[in-house]
């Protein structure tokens, strides 16, 4: 199994969903940090990633390959959608977007197997 971060040999969902977001998130407002010249407007309250409006969707942030090397190029900085997708199973809950988003590039579902085990149990078992 290996040891790197399953999103990082992913990037499906940042090429599959529209990322749409207040535009407070954006440094156009004081307290937001995710570039401006990114997004584009949506509505006259909401912005989208560049890339993930309509058609061929793949957020200009993404770098990298899909299923292969994939990494969001503003991490740090990436929107609410961004942070509220969860990997499968990561913490222990399902998640249908990374699910499907991973079948749309022909990629298996993440299995619960994947992750470390947290807590006693992984302290027992070494
Ligand atoms: S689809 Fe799932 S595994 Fe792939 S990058 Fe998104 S959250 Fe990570
Ligand atoms: S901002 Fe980053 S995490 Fe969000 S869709 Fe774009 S590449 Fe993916």
């Amino acid at each position: 199994m290996s040891t790197a971060h399953p999103c990082l040999s992913c990037g499906a969902c940042c090429a599959r969903f529209r990322v749409a977001f207040h535009w407070s998130e954006t440094d156009a407002h004081p307290h937001g940090v995710v570039p401006s010249e990114l997004t584009q407007p949506l509505d006259p309250h909401r912005v989208a990633m560049r890339g993930t409006y309509a058609g061929a969707i793949r957020c200009t942030a993404l770098r990298g390959e899909v299923g292969a090397d994939a990494h969001c190029g503003i991490y740090a900085h990436r929107p609410s959608p961004c942070r509220e997708l969860k990997p499968a199973w990561e913490d222990g809950t399902a998640s249908p977007q990374c699910d499907k988003a991973r079948a749309a590039y022909g990629m298996a579902p993440l299995s619960p197997q994947l992750w470390p085990v947290a807590g006693p149990e992984a302290a027992e078992t070494g």
